[in-house]
């Protein structure tokens, strides 16, 4: 049986005691005990929450055409076909969606017959990609809910999902998703909503509620905590207490998770506009230092609020950045994230006398830093090279006289290694007369430019010489 119910995406009172509320809470007690695992899941025992499209705002105009496309297709092939996921997310709450999820009873081999532009992709979990030029739609064949036997398509590792490829229904589908937003189905056939866990009312709430025990969720997938940071930053939404307590003691588990996909995480995290609040939870959670510990003990030792400030400045460029519709790079974010161990490390080895020149002591604290990171947090090559040479060019902008300063404009990564001084100016780091002389200097004309440059015959710094070997200090007389 399907209860209908009224969604127009703000609360609606409905009077306690009424016939409407007994109606409901019949409705949200069976998705509690469902969401809480204690239905039993074999049998389809659990009636969903229905919401038709007269009562609900999610509106095919706002539904990109090509996953439109897949889900009439699909649907047409005599498979079910629902959206699923942050678009729908998204869409119940007024906002544009990232991107379009679609969920069906069709397995992958199944959708590669009906669409010719598809691919299967995935191990851990295999979906199906349809391409329109640049635009892709996932499509997920419906996920059993997970069982204790040992499978090759189903395997855990101390907890942990390494592979999930165990097909079933909808309902099951609806309990192994992360939160109760998250699982709610726009259904092609009829356009309504369907809703088997509750996420209706958590939408309306604005909670982020995981499904099932989150003890065992994080476990299986311990991303699941970047997603409870990433969505309560981005949405604005609490978290249910019962699953962000784990997250406190938990973070130690994202140590199993391979380094290549917290790259991506971290990329959700803090590229997508609310970077700021995502540090701010993350700090707060200890997850941070899991992602970049290095990082977190330089934060540790801060002075005179240096160096965290940095790291929310670049955070809040960033962020305005994203809300203009500009755009941003990965190279930047990492080279603030990581910039304070850089420096140290940089510092640490002129004082040692380890290296001849400060360019020479960055590139090695970068290469040094970056290898540590990569244990953690992927940072691809295309990524790592630019941050780097953002680094190296930082102690060349020291350098105001003769042609340098006109050589270095001429560098391919000026204009991002320029951005970050002013970044380190902002900050308090360096003195700020450095950065406005650049912002100057750029501005003149290149006569201008040529005269503004410090005249010959200045004091200079001293050339360095390549350091000899320290000889014995001379025996002292008697
Ligand atoms: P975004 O706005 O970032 O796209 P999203 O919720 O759509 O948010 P996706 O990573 O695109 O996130 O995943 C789509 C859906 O797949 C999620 O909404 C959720 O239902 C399910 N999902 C994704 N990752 C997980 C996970 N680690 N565990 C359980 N379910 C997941
Ligand atoms: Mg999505």
């Amino acid at each position: 049986m399907y209860h209908t119910r009224r969604f127009s995406g703000l609360p609606r009172r409905i009077p306690a005691g009424s016939d409407e509320d007994r109606f409901q809470r019949r409705g949200a007690d069976s998705a509690r005990s469902l969401r809480d695992g204690t239905a039993r899941q074999d049998k389809n025992i659990v009636s969903p929450t229905i919401i038709p499209r007269p009562d609900h705002i999610i509106s095919r105009a706002n539904i990109s055409e090509f996953a439109l496309k897949v889900l009439y297709r699909l649907r047409a092939a005599g498979y079910q076909a629902h959206l699923v996921g942050g678009g729908v997310r998204d869409l119940l709450l007024g906002r544009e969606p990232k991107d379009f999820d679609v969920a069906t009873d069709a397995r992958p081999e199944d959708v590669r017959r009906v669409f010719r532009n598809c691919r299967l992709i995935g191990r851990r979990f295999r979906l199906a990609h349809v391409h329109f030029g640049s635009e892709i739609i996932e499509v997920a064949t419906f996920r059993g809910v997970n069982t204790d036997e040992v499978s090759d398509e189903h395997e855990l590792e101390n907890g942990m999902i390494v592979r999930d490829n165990v097909y079933g229904t909808i309902e099951q589908d609806a309990l192994r998703r992360d939160f109760t937003v998250n699982a709610l189905y726009y259904n092609i056939e009829d356009f309504s909503v369907i809703d088997y866990t509750g996420g209706m009312d958590d939408l309306k709430e604005g909670v982020l509620r995981m499904l099932g025990d989150p003890l065992v969720r994080y476990r299986e997938d311990p991303v699941r905590m970047l997603r409870a940071v990433r969505f309560a930053a981005k949405l604005g939404f609490r978290i249910d207490s019962v699953c962000e307590a784990p997250l406190l003691t938990m973070g130690g588990l994202l140590e199993a998770v391979p380094p290549a996909r917290l790259f991506d995480e971290v990329l959700k995290l803090f590229l997508a506009g609310t970077g700021v609040e995502a540090f701010e939870k993350l700090r707060h959670y200890n997850l941070f230092g899991k992602l970049f510990p290095e990082t977190e003990a330089s934060l540790a030792r801060e002075e005179n609020a240096f160096p965290i400030t940095l790291v929310y400045h670049g955070l809040e460029n960033t962020d305005s950045r994203v809300s203009e519709g500009k755009p941003v790079t990965p190279a930047f974010l990492f080279a603030f994230l990581l910039w304070e161990p850089v420096r140290l490390r940089a510092e640490r080895l002129m004082a040692e006398g380890a290296v001849d020149h400060p360019y020479a002591a960055f590139q090695r604290a970068g290469s040094e830093v970056l290898a540590v990171q990569a244990q953690r947090v992927t940072i691809p090559k295309r990524f790592a090279l630019p941050m780097g040479e953002i680094w190296q060019l930082q102690p060349r902008f020291e350098q105001r006289s003769g042609k340098r300063a006109l050589r270095l404009m001429e560098h391919p990564r000026f204009r991002a290694a320029y951005d970050f001084l002013l970044l380190r100016a902002q900050s308090g780091e360096i003195p700020g007369d450095l950065a406005d002389w650049w912002t100057d200097f750029q501005r003149l004309g290149e006569a201008e430019r040529a005269s503004a440059l410090r005249p010959e015959g200045a004091p200079r710094k001293r050339r360095r010489r390549r350091r000899r070997p320290a000889s014995p200090p001379a025996a002292p007389a008697e």
